[in-house]
Formats: C-alpha cells, structure tokens, sequence
C-alpha cells in the first residue's frame, strides 16, 4: 500500500483508536471529496497533552486543535464533548467525565449514580438534558473554526441499556430509548458528535475544496 503522502494528512486531535474509526465513518464523503487522510495524534509523538483548561466544550475543543495543528503543521481537529442538564444549570458540562470526582474505579458508573442521586427528588417533566459536542478545526495559518452539535432528551430514574459508554444509559431520547439501547451506528446518526462533525465536514470541503 502507498504510504499516505504527509501533505494529505489532517489530525485528530485524540489518542483513543475507537474516535478516529468513528470520525472516519463520519467524515467519509468529505475525506474523499478533499482527499484528506485522517491520522490520529499518536502519529505525532511530539504533541503534548493538553490541560483542558476552558469552561466551555468551545474553548477546550480550540485548545486541542490549536496545540496540535502547532506542533505538527498540520490540519487538526478536535473535539470536547459532555453532558448538560437544564436543572443543574447546564452542569455536569465540560465537568462531565470527572462529576464524581477523580479517584480509580468504574468512573461511568460513579458519574452516573451521583447524577441520579443529585436529581432523585426531580419530577419527569423537569428533567431534560441533552449531550453536546464542540468539534474545532484549526489550519497552521491560523484560520478557526468550530461546529457545535447536541441530542436532546431526559435523564433516567435508572440507567438502562448495554451499548455506549459514559452517560449513555441515563440519557433517555423521545422515542422511550436511551442512548445505551441504540446500536452504534443508531447512535452516529443522531449523536452530538456525528452533528457537530457533519457540520465541520462541510467547512472542510469548502476550505479544502474538490480532490485533484
Ligand atoms: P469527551 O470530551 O468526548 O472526552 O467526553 C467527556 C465526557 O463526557 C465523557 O467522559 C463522558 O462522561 C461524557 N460524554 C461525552 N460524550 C458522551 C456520549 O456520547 N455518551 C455518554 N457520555 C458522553
């Protein structure tokens, strides 16, 4: 197989395999259009790990594509994503992965508990929710840009379903499911981050313009 020529090459700003299969599915008819080869950062073992500093998923999404757009020269993507609930004021938010707290164990589950908890004496009507997702693509000459996406629904009382990850099985959507009971590709047709990276696709084709 011809190595992908560096100059073709956009990076996503994550280490974990799984995201950049899933980008790729996502951005499948934009990475063809523009020719684009999408690499994960482990590819460029000069990038550092950021500290997501931000207080919005905006800011941290800009912070991982700026990083690594400077250190490799190249195109970056990125994304930040969590949970928002409109009783809690839009928490647990860029908050979301660490709401229980930072210690060892099963981190899903803890999260989810202490949210559950925290909303126990919440009646049905009032507790909506969504997921959102800032997906950032930052060029070497500096241009920015940055898509956000969101699934709504309602927290659960418990959580329910198999699939997914993270907050999956306490968001339940308007059809009675929650997101732990769509299959994968169910959930990237709807998901925060399939919207947020739908949207950036068609900046990529403009930006990057018809393969040659
Ligand atoms: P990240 O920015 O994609 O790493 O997501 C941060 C945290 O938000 C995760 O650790 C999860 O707790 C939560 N989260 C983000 N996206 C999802 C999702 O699609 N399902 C469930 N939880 C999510």
């Amino acid at each position: 197989m011809t190595p992908t020529p560096a100059d073709r090459r956009i990076v996503l700003a994550t280490r974990n395999s799984h995201k950049v299969g899933e980008l790729r599915d996502i951005l499948a008819e934009a990475l063809e259009r523009t020719g684009l080869e999408l690499v994960g950062v482990e590819e460029y073992p000069q990038v550092e790990e950021v500290v997501e500093s931000g207080v919005t998923f905006a800011a941290n999404a800009l912070l991982k594509a700026r990083a690594t757009a400077q250190a490799t020269g190249r195109p970056a993507l990125a994304d930040d994503s969590g949970l928002a609930v409109d009783v809690l004021g839009g928490s647990p938010g860029v908050f979301s992965a660490r709401w229980s707290g930072v210690g060892d164990g099963d981190k899903d589950r803890a999260n989810n508990d202490l949210l559950l908890s925290q909303l126990a004496d919440v009646p049905d009507e009032h507790r909506g929710a969504g997921f959102v997702c800032a997906a950032a693509l930052v060029l070497p000459d500096g241009t920015e840009v940055v898509r956000e996406g969101s699934v709504r629904g309602r927290v659960t009382r418990r959580p329910r379903g198999e699939h997914g990850f993270g907050y999956d099985p306490v968001l339940e959507l308007p059809d009675g499911r929650t997101l732990a009971e769509y299959s994968s590709a169910e959930k990237h047709a709807v998901s925060h981050r399939g919207a947020a990276f739908r949207a950036l696709a068609d900046d990529l084709v403009q930006l990057f313009g018809q393969a040659g």
